[in-house]
């Protein structure tokens, strides 16, 4: 029975239902906790081991009173998106919270991304998205956290934009915060001791500061949990496989109208109708993920039978958590790019009219092409 027992870091009442919600301990943790007298939230425990930020779910109170104090500051943000994802890295409703201060847009795992995709484009691209979301960023830069890429352009372009602020890091998870900022560290040489790690005041959230040379910080916030990420349906093993852990080598199939693509059982693309009788299309994906082509008009049962199997991921031990496809139809009107959010996309030529279905609650949308 938990009823009565709350973290002595945050206070918060602990429980062991719900990994995304405030007090949550493995039921294994708090038998161990009480017997040292000790018992951690595992938000709190993993700040005292690891100087780790936990990730928080959008709707938590405390967490929206941590924005709200974000508002209010004179600061600069940094807000690190996953330029391979940017759906899944949108923070819902930013443009509210960062009130009047100015927006460094940090595209982040810039080395996913082809060769072939000009670097000044996806910048624009960047940057009109972000405009659609209401922010104006006083500038984009990319970056690659793995590789170490661009990162004294980054703490260059903090410095110039900052002007004498504090600075606040924020994100959604999984879009590479957490590397990026270890990486700051590692590059300050000797700034490894000096980081403090608080509370937001008026809330149960503890933030990372790194101290900044004339007194300002930079926060590490937690990362904002968002629920439409292909990470969020796939298991770490299966993740690996679909999402690309290396730059991505474009893949061309010449497709007639009335055919369809499976990747793996994760994503479809129909071509519906063609202008041309072979039609090029381009596949910007995981390079390894196993790509099927079939006539459209047995995929439906193609898919029900080797979804699990042949049609890999997800394993078949996964199917039974594992979403519907949901389908979106497009006429496309001039070249674009049919995106799967977070998985990649596929190139399609004007003219054709097409279907993306991806796992509901991951978007599927159509853009500009962007090669
Ligand atoms: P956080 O949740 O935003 O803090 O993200 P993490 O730092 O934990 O990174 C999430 C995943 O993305 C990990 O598997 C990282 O290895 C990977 N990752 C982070 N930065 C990059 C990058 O620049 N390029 C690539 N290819 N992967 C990255």
């Amino acid at each position: 029975n938990n009823e009565e027992l709350y973290c002595i870091g945050c206070g918060a009442k602990i429980q062991s239902d719900d990994p995304e919600k405030l007090g949550y301990t493995p039921a294994s943790a708090i038998k161990k906790g009480l017997e040292n007298d000790e018992l951690y939230c595992q938000r709190c425990f993993r700040l005292r081991h690891y100087n780790e930020v936990s990730d928080v779910s959008l709707t938590d109170d405390d967490f929206l009173a941590l924005l709200n104090q974000i508002g209010s500051a004179d600061a600069l943000i940094v807000n690190v998106i996953d330029v391979f994802d940017f759906n899944g890295s949108l923070i819902p409703g930013i443009h509210r919270f960062v009130g009047d201060n100015p927006v460094l847009m940090v595209g982040n795992k810039e080395d996913l991304l082809p060769r072939s995709l000009k670097r000044p484009k996806l910048k624009d691209w960047v940057r009109q998205r972000a405009n659609a979301e209401g922010i104006h960023p006083v500038d984009v830069l990319l970056t690659s956290a793995t590789r170490g890429h661009s990162l004294d352009k980054l703490l260059a372009a903090i410095e110039k934009y900052r002007k004498g602020r504090d600075v606040y890091v924020v994100g959604v998870t999984n879009v590479g915060k957490s590397t990026l900022i270890n990486q700051i560290i590692k590059q300050s040489t000797g700034m490894q001791d000096l980081i403090t790690t608080s509370r937001f005041p008026g809330t149960t959230l503890d933030k990372i500061e790194i101290p900044l040379d004339d007194g300002s910080v930079l926060v590490d916030t937690p990362g904002i949990i968002h629920k439409d990420q292909m990470a969020h349906y796939l298991s770490a093993k299966e993740l690996r496989i679909a999402t690309p852990q290396k730059e991505i080598r474009p893949k061309v199939y010449q497709l007639a109208g009335g055919q369809t693509l499976f990747f793996g059982g994760l994503a479809r693309l129909d071509l519906i109708a063609g202008p041309k009788e072979r039609n090029g299309v381009v596949v910007y994906m995981e390079n390894n993920l196993q790509i099927h082509r079939t006539k459209l008009e047995k995929a439906d049962d193609f898919f029900v039978k080797h979804q699990g199997g042949l049609l890999q991921p997800p394993t078949a031990d996964e199917l039974g958590n594992f979403p519907q496809l949901a389908r979106f139809e497009f006429k496309v009107k001039e070249k674009s790019d049919l995106v799967f959010e977070g998985l990649g996309w596929v190139t399609v030529p004007s003219g054709a009219v097409v279907a993306g279905y991806a796992p509901a609650g991951v978007g599927v949308l159509l853009r500009k092409a962007m090669v």
